[in-house]
Formats: structure tokens, C-alpha cells, sequence
């Protein structure tokens, strides 16, 4: 169809446009931008750049994956304070990266998008407030942990003191002489107990389900080794792929059932971790009734420590209801709190909604995923032309860094855009490739230890099945390393002009 034609399809403001300026996001847009492709923006709903880093500022924040190797592979950082490192370097990182390679003056802070719809062979994106924009990509790098869970708890508004989720920390309220009820023990929890234990009037925890807790020490780098960072960049890509060996073996191998040896070593040290709990009822109560590694595996140098203080208790009375004065438990007894801290997780099948997609033929989001979040290869759906996901649904998660497979990812991504850009076509996975990938993904992860271990977790969904990659991390680098086969989606011809901005 000719361009001059009468309904020749209306010209884009951008090329692509990039939603979330977090981990995903600038690493897109870098990606981008080192492809040729210089027509893009990043909407951000903040005021900073960061994601999940920017958003939580929990005392203790840490990133329990090691600094070296949660980072982009092509950008080290010799100036990591520790071995694990505290949240708010890791959002500095971040901007620095958006600043070296070029990408910050392209992001949008303020700018919430609300919708994308796909019409006339382009994306129509509106921003709270009514703006829209026209891109001929559209791509959502909004993270899977972002929308908050809040408990359905009888009485949760009542409660008299102050009380926030841990990803909305309220800064203003003053911790030392209070006591403070945190329900939830997953890995946001421990760092929390960690952080505070000591320095609070004192810490319920309010436990559902015990955690096995890796322990793993947090040294610090000497002034020493940051510069000898510095002065070698082969050193840092050593402790780089030192760690990801590491990964892959360790944890990806006792995980993923591949490595018997790295299992046992996994299990004898969340066992002995265990053991160093004195009291034996304490201990019990700490002791899971499930497979190590079923959960996520909490990392904490401290948690058991912590747990074990004086002016720490560990609550496993279930909660009856929160009331003015603290929460009241299944035995009758009111713990008194001055504040509630809700350590209770994400929506971990919200992915990018609420914001809302309607795609090919005004299809929403909606009856795409009515049965369940579905993404081709986790980075494509059916219906959305044109459309990617970083940490789409069956990512690898849960034993692999988050950037390692956002930058597989986003370089497979970039493939499928060349062949957008270079044909002028639009393209979305087709639904019986999609279907029969997804049943193979979910036939797999019916064998993991997400699903075998005997524990109910965020990994799995409505029926019980885990949404991760179910299989080693070899295997996805490979799915994602390969030329795409178009044979596996719907290609169709745009009309001319639609991307003229996004060409190379
Ligand atoms: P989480 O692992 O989902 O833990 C939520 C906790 O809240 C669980 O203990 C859960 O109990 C409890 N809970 C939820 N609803 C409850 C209710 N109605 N009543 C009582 N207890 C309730 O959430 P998270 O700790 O925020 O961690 C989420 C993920 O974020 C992690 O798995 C990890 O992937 C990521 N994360 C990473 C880091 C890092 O350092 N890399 C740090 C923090 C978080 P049940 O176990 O019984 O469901």
C-alpha cells in the first residue's frame, strides 16, 4: 500500500518507546543505540532512574546476587563498597550507566504510561494525564516485582500506628523507640530483621511460612582491591565471570537438579545455618517443612542472629486480625505495635498491567492472558504487534541474575527489531507456536523443585505450576543466542513510512 495512498498510516513521534528507566530499560535503550537505532524514548514514571532500585529504600536494602556480576557485563564497576551491594549503589550504577553510554537525555521522568494501543501499524501510548505519543515498537521493561501485595488481614486499615508496605518505605516515621511488627520472612524481610534488629525497642516478626536461609558473609572491598579494580579491567572481568560460574553451577546446578554435588552443598549449608539457632524451639519453628530451593533461597549473613536477640520474637501463631493497638494471633494474644511494616511480597503476574495493551484488532491484554501471563520465548505475545517484555512470564528468575537474562534477552529483541526495521514489517508470535512453547515450558517446570519441593511460592501460579524457566541457564542462553525463526510468527508488511524514524 503506497504511502501517498489515502490511508497511507500516520507518521510516529518515535521510533521505540521504552517503558521503565530501571535495569531493563536503559540497557535497552544502550542497545539500541549500539545497533544504530537512535529514535528512541524511555517513559518514566518516576523521578529517577533505577526501577525496583529507585522504588524500595527499606533499611538493610542489599542485593544479594554478588555487585560484580549484578551488573551490565559490558560496564563493570571497580568502586563496589562490598560483596553484596547496599541498594542505593546499585541505583547510582544505574544512572552512571544511563549517563555513559548516552541514554539519559532520552528518558522522561514523570511520564506513567497508562495504555498502549496498536492501530494503524503503530503503537498509541497515553501517559496519565491524557498525552499520547506514537512509536512503531513498544517496549516494557516495568520489571516483575512492582505492584505491591497487600494481605487480605481483617482489620489491616484499623491499626493506629503508622503502617507501609517495605517497597514504599516512609522515611518520616522514627524507628528506634518504637516496636515493630513485620509480617512476612522472605528475602526482603530478613534483610529488614537484619538491619534493625538492635537498634528498635523491639521486632515481632510475623512468620507464615519458615524460609531456608543461606548464610553467606557481606565483606567489604579494601581501598586496596577498588583500586586494583580500577587499574585492571581484566581483573573485574574475571570477578565478573568468576561469579556467573559460579551461578551456573552452584546455584543454577543445585536448583535445577543438573549438579548433586552443588545441591549437598546447598542443603548441608542451609542445615548447618539452621543448626546455629540455640533455641530448640525457636529452631523448630524456623525449620521448613519443604525442599531447600523450592522457595527463592534467602541469602542473609545475619537473619539468624538477628532473629535470636533479646528484643527480637518470631511469631507463628497465625494472625486472626490487626487491630488499633497491634495484631491479635490465633492464641488470643494482642502484639502491642507502634508500626506495621508489610513485607509481604508482589503481584508476581502483574508484570507490566495495570497498564493496559490492546493489540492487533483491538484485542486486550485482558483475553490474551486470561488464562495466565503467556510471552513467546518470554519476550513476545500473541496478538501485540511489535511488542517486547524484558522478564517476561517464564523468565529465569529465580537462580539466574536479573541482568544476565535481560541481556540475553535484549539481544534477541534486537534481532526481531532488525527484521522489523529491515522489512518494514510488523511481527507478534503466533498463538499455536506460543501455545505449544508454553505447554512445553509448563511440562518441564512440573519437575522442578519450584514444584516437586512441597511449598506453596510466588514462583507458581493459580494452579500450582511455576512461571519460570524451567530449564538450565546453557539452555536459555542458547534459545536466546539463536536467529529468531520467522516461521514461528506473524509477519506482515507495514505501510510504508510508519517507521522511517526508527531506521538505522
Ligand atoms: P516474598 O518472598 O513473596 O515474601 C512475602 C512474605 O510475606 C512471605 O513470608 C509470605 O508468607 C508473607 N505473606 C504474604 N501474605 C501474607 C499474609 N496474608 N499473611 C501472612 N504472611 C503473608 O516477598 P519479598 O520478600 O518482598 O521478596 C520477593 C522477591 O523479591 C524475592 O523472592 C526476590 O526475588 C526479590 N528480592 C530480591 C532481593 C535481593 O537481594 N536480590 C531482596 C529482596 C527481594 P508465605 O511464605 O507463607 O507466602
Amino acid at each position: 500500500m503506497s504511502a501517498n495512498s489515502e490511508t497511507a498510516a500516520r507518521p510516529t513521534d518515535t521510533g521505540f518507546a521504552i517503558i521503565g528507566a530501571g535495569m531493563g530499560g536503559i540497557l535497552m535503550a544502550i542497545k539500541l543505540k549500539e545497533a544504530g537505532f537512535h529514535d528512541f524514548v524511555i517513559l518514566e514514571k518516576g523521578d529517577r532512574v533505577g526501577g525496583t532500585w529507585r522504588e524500595n529504600t527499606y533499611p538493610g536494602l542489599h542485593c544479594d546476587f554478588p555487585s560484580h556480576f549484578y551488573s551490565y557485563s559490558f560496564f563493570q564497576n571497580p568502586n563496589w563498597t562490598h560483596r553484596f551491594s547496599p541498594g542505593p549503589e546499585i541505583r547510582d550504577y544505574l544512572e552512571s550507566a544511563a549517563h555513559a553510554f548516552g541514554v539519559f537525555d532520552a528518558i522522561r521522568f514523570n511520564s506513567k504510561v497508562t495504555d498502549g494501543r496498536w492501530d494503524d501499524d503503530a503503537w498509541t501510548v497515553t501517559l496519565e494525564g491524557g498525552e499520547t505519543l506514537r512509536a512503531g515498537v513498544l517496549i516494557a521493561a516495568t520489571g516483575y516485582l512492582h505492584v505491591p501485595n497487600f494481605p487480605e488481614i481483617e482489620g489491616l486499615a484499623n491499626f493506629a500506628g503508622k503502617q507501609f508496605h517495605t517497597a514504599q518505605w516512609d522515611h518520616s516515621v522514627a524507628l528506634a523507640d518504637k516496636r515493630i511488627g513485620i509480617i512476612g520472612t522472605g528475602s526482603t524481610s530478613t534483610q529488614l530483621v537484619a538491619e534493625l534488629f538492635g537498634k528498635v525497642k523491639h521486632l515481632s516478626v510475623f512468620q507464615r511460612t519458615p524460609q531456608w536461609v543461606v548464610q553467606q558473609d557481606n565483606p567489604a572491598f579494601s581501598e586496596e582491591e577498588k583500586a586494583a579494580f580500577a587499574a585492571d579491567p581484566a581483573l573485574l572481568a574475571k570477578m565478573y565471570n568468576d561469579a556467573k560460574a559460579e551461578m551456573i553451577a552452584l546455584a543454577d546446578g543445585a536448583i535445577l537438579g543438573g549438579n548433586a554435588d552443588a545441591r549437598a552443598y546447598l542443603v548441608s549449608n542451609v542445615e548447618a545455618n539452621l543448626a546455629r539457632v540455640q533455641d530448640p524451639d525457636l529452631r523448630r519453628k524456623l525449620t521448613p517443612d519443604y525442599a531447600p530451593g523450592c522457595k527463592r533461597i534467602v541469602i542473609s549473613p545475619r537473619f539468624y542472629e538477628a532473629i535470636q536477640h533479646p528484643d527480637a520474637s518470631l511469631v507463628t501463631e497465625p494472625i486472626t486480625r490487626v487491630e488499633p493497638q497491634g495484631i491479635r494471633t490465633e492464641d488470643g494474644a494482642l502484639h502491642a505495635l507502634d508500626v506495621l511494616v508489610l513485607a509481604t511480597g508482589y503481584d508476581t503476574q502483574a508484570y507490566f498491567r495495570p497498564l493496559d495493551l490492546h493489540g492487533e484488532g483491538g484485542t486486550p491484554i485482558a483475553e490474551v492472558w486470561r488464562e495466565r501471563p503467556v510471552a513467546f520465548r518470554t519476550m513476545t505475545v500473541p496478538k501485540m504487534p511489535n511488542f517486547f517484555i524484558v522478564e517476561g512470564p517464564f523468565s529465569p528468575i529465580g537462580n539466574v541474575c536479573a541482568f544476565l537474562t535481560a541481556e540475553l534477552q535484549v539481544g534477541h529483541i534486537i534481532k526481531l527489531i532488525r527484521v522489523i526495521t529491515g522489512r518494514n514489517v510488523a511481527l507478534s508470535p503466533r498463538e499455536d507456536a506460543t501455545a505449544a512453547l508454553l505447554e512445553t515450558y509448563r511440562e518441564a517446570a512440573r519437575t522442578t523443585i519450584w514444584a516437586t519441593g512441597g511449598c506453596v511460592s510466588w514462583y507458581q501460579d493459580v494452579d500450582g505450576v511455576p512461571t519460570l524457566y524451567p530449564f538450565a541457564n546453557q539452555v536459555f542462553e542458547a534459545e536466546m543466542t539463536a536467529d529468531p525463526d520467522l516461521a514461528e510468527y506473524v509477519v506482515w508488511p507495514r505501510r510504508a513510512g510508519t517507521m522511517a524514524g526508527a531506521m538505522a
